[in-house]
């Protein structure tokens, strides 16, 4: 069976989703067709048996459109108010749409510190094997409202990355607004080619991370080879593809070869910890 194929077989999944993939580009606004199809795949999914974590970015871009601000905000304390008032938006959203099938889903809200701390980290563990066991779907972000620069992860690439670490997961996807991996930038350099697996994070693949952060979120393609990193070492697979069309989740789990998928190979030496501490990948 080739890589793709495994693919079929994963049971414990993370899913991330950029704020670029949850909103119209052109006003900000939750994009509440995609969200809807998007939450009938995951349900489909939990209905399959399979465990699904989904760590959901756009708490900053909620509260922005809320708040009426024209502009991303740059103040810190600004942005926490909008993340204060988005979060609870976003978790009202996905509360309703969810509760059209019947899923229950829960809230869990991670600070570095959370991570840190060993029994904040135990706990936390705990939490997701209750939830996961009672077929619940978390929904996750970094609590944004309380993070301080010294102690915030900054983009749900990493989050993502380091959730499925904790939780043992076999494969994190994360749904972003480019393709994957290309050899350089595409938008600069028409002769880029597309990078369809990767085997080995190297230097080379490490060099290609050029930054394209997205006008939304944070995270460019240097977070996502970082994330890439962290997820297999920990041994999950991880796969970037482009969330413009949600049913592309589907094509991930039927194994068809669409966006970058990165080879988990355990790294034994791996220890979540080390990296949190050292931030070592980054
Ligand atoms: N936690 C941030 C939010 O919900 C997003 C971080 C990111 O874009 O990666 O707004």
């Amino acid at each position: 069976m080739n890589s793709r194929e495994l693919l079929k077989k994963k049971q414990r999944i993370v899913i991330k989703l950029g704020s670029s993939t949850i909103t119209h580009e052109k006003t900000g606004a939750l994009n509440l067709g995609k969200l809807e199809k998007l939450i009938r795949i995951l349900t489909d999914l939990t209905n399959q048996g399979k465990e699904l974590v989904l760590v959901s970015s756009g708490a900053i871009a909620v509260g922005r459109k809320a708040l009426g601000l024209k502009t991303k905000p740059t103040e810190k304390s600004l942005k926490q108010a909008c993340a204060a008032v988005g979060q609870a938006k976003l978790m009202m959203v996905y509360q309703k749409l969810f509760s059209e099938y019947n899923q229950t889903l829960a809230q869990v809200l991670i600070t570095k510190y959370t991570m840190l701390n060993d029994i904040s980290r135990e706990n936390a563990q705990n939490t997701f094997r209750e939830l996961l066991q009672m077929h619940i779907i978390p929904i996750v972000n970094e609590n944004d409202t309380v993070s301080t620069d010294e102690i915030e992860f900054g983009d749900n690439d990493t989050l993502s990355a380091l959730v499925a670490a904790l939780i043992h997961a076999d494969l994190l996807i994360l749904l972003s607004d480019i393709d994957g991996l290309y050899t350089d930038d595409p938008t600069k350099n028409p002769e880029a080619s597309f990078i369809s697996i990767v085997g080995k994070i190297d230097e080379t693949i490490c060099n290609m991370g050029k930054e394209s952060a997205t006008s939304l979120g944070t995270g460019g393609m240097t977070t996502k080879i970082s994330a890439a990193r962290i997820a297999t070492d920990s041994g999950a697979d991880m796969v970037i593809v482009n969330g413009k069309d949600i049913h592309i989740l589907e094509d991930v789990l039927a194994g068809k070869n669409v966006g970058t998928l990165f080879k988990a190979h355990k790294n034994h030496g791996f220890e979540l910890m080390d990296y949190i501490k050292t931030k070592q990948y980054s």
